[in-house]
Formats: structure tokens, sequence, C-alpha cells
């Protein structure tokens, strides 16, 4: 059956340059059961106009082919009327510039099934929970967070997120606030870029590997990270997930597979 703009965007949030944040309701038909740090399809045909933040391409090569791609849901499950995705522009992507041409009451393809292995299934109860993300790798754990933290007295839960700007760290007053109310969640995020800062930077510089060499995990949670006692998840940046596990590896963590449970979770974005 032919794609159809099955889905309406109702909220459209523009974090940064080249960063949004968009809510998608279903248009006449209901959303599935699904579970947090899953993904959704999202689609328009190539027939859809780009934002001109992007690179060109020559309007006679369309052909009214559809273009879909994954993308994380960063909304809670609890939300069973919409679907929140937190979404890059690639400049000469074929999808997020259109997708970021898109305006509240447009429509666009949502598909109905809703997939993926990355949530807390594998994570069994009693651990400490590491969340590691480059830029938009933040929106599966943004679901998690939003709908299965739990504030615990003796178990932590450490989010570290590298971004190049502090302008491009969407959900940081939320990931704030959440670090406000519970006294074992931390939030630490990193940027690549601070002499690009228009204030004086006075967080954390680098790239996520750097926060685990420097020991800011165990510093958060008064004392070593082990694999009898954490979980990692790694999403985003493959070059970011290759670093991490053999960091991690070295350290005893092994990755899980549907064969062997393992403590590193991995979700690449590309
Ligand atoms: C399971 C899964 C979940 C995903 N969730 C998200 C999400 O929540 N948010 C999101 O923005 N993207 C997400 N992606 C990536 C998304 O599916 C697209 O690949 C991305 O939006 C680019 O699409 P495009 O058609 O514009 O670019 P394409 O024409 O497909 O170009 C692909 C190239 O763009 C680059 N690229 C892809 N994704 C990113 C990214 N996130 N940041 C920087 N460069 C990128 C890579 O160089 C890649 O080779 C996810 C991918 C997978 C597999």
């Amino acid at each position: 059956m032919p794609a159809t703009l099955n889905a309406i965007v109702t909220h459209r949030i523009e974090v940064a340059s080249g960063l949004i944040i968009i809510r998608v309701t279903p248009d006449g038909w209901e959303l599935p059961a699904w579970e947090s740090g899953q993904f959704a399809v999202l689609g328009l045909p190539d027939t859809a106009p780009r934002t001109m933040l992007s690179d060109p391409e020559p309007a006679d090569q369309a052909t009214g082919k559809f273009i879909r791609r994954a993308y994380s849901i960063s909304s809670s499950p609890r939300e069973e009327t919409y679907l929140e995705f937190y979404i890059t522009l690639v400049q000469s992507g074929a999808l997020t510039p259109r997708i970021f041409a898109l305006k509240p009451g447009d429509r666009i393809f949502l598909g109905k099934k809703i997939s993926g292995m990355f949530t807390l299934d594998d994570v069994p109860e009693g651990n400490n929970l590491v969340l590691v993300g480059t830029g938009t790798g933040l929106a599966p754990y943004m679901s998690m967070l939003r709908n299965e933290l739990e504030c615990h007295l003796d178990l932590h839960t450490v989010v570290l997120l590298g971004a190049r700007h502090s302008w491009d760290l969407g959900y940081r007053g939320e990931l704030i606030a959440m670090q406000r109310y519970c006294r074992t969640f931390h939030y630490i995020p990193v940027i690549s870029r601070p002499a690009e800062e228009l204030v004086k930077w006075s967080g954390q510089v680098g790239y996520v590997q750097d926060l685990w060499d420097r020991g800011l995990v165990a510093e958060a949670m008064g004392g070593e990270p082990q694999p009898d006692n954490t979980h990692v998840l790694l999403c985003g940046n493959p070059g970011m997930i290759e670093g991490m596990i053999e960091r991690l590896a070295g350290e005893g963590f092994v990755e899980g597979s549907r064969r062997e449970p393992g403590q590193i979770h991995a979700e690449k974005y590309w």
C-alpha cells in the first residue's frame, strides 16, 4: 500500500539552529503500545520542500518517492496521543531538511509499527544506570527518564551528554530539574567547542568519552562503576559508541547481544 501522510505535526520547538523537537499526532488512528527507548519511522515524499538552512537539491530530480527514516521517541509512553522526536538537521540529508520545513498543522507519514531493542528490558533491577549520548542520542533516554526514572536512595542514574555548544543541549532545563529533585540522578553535559560560546562555559569540555576517563561517573556515584553493579547505555554517533565500548571492555564490561546478556547496550544512529 502506498504511504500516506497519516499524521499531523502538532508542536515544533526550535532548540537551536538545526535542532528541533516535534510532536506528531496520528490522524484518525491510535498509537500502538510501545516501550521507552524504541523508535518510530517518519517519512515525506521527495517532492516536499526543503528548509532554506539545508543544501539545495535540483528540483527536477523529485519523483514523488517516499523517504523514510527511524527516529527514537523522546516522549513517555504515558502520553497516548502523540509521539515526540528530537531531530538534528543533516544539511545534505534527504529527509531532515524536509522535516525542518514543516510547521504545526502540516502532515507527515508516521509508521504504525514502533520497534527497537534499545530498552531497559535487559537491565536487571538493582543496577546503576549510565546513559551516554551525543546530540539527539538523548531522545530515547528522555523517554526512559520521563517514564521509568525511580529515585533510589542508593542506586544512581547518570546522564553523560555531548554536544558542540551549550545551546545544543536540548531538554537541559528538564534534566536539571530532575537532578534537583533526585539526589541520585546526575546530569553531566560536555561541550566540544567552548571557544565559540557567547559567555564563558564553566562546565565540562571535550567529549563524553573524556568524562568517563576523568572519573566523573565514579565521582557522581561515589564509587567506581563495575560490571556487577552498573549497566551502560550508548546512543548516537557511532564513533562515540565504538570509543566507549573499547574503554568499557577494558574494564570488564561486555556488550549484550541476543545470545548473551551484557552490561553495555548500544544504539547507533548511522
Ligand atoms: C534506531 C535509530 C534511531 C534514530 N533516532 C534519531 C533521532 O532521535 N534523532 C535524529 O536526529 N536522528 C536519528 N536517527 C538518524 C535518522 O534515522 C536519519 O539517519 C537522520 O535523521 C538523517 O536523515 P537524512 O535523510 O536527513 O540524511 P541521509 O540522507 O540519510 O544522510 C545520512 C547521513 O547523515 C548523518 N547523520 C545521520 N543521523 C545523524 C544525526 N542524528 N546527527 C548527525 N548526523 C547524522 C550521517 O553522516 C549519515 O551517514 C536514528 C537512526 C536510527 C537507526
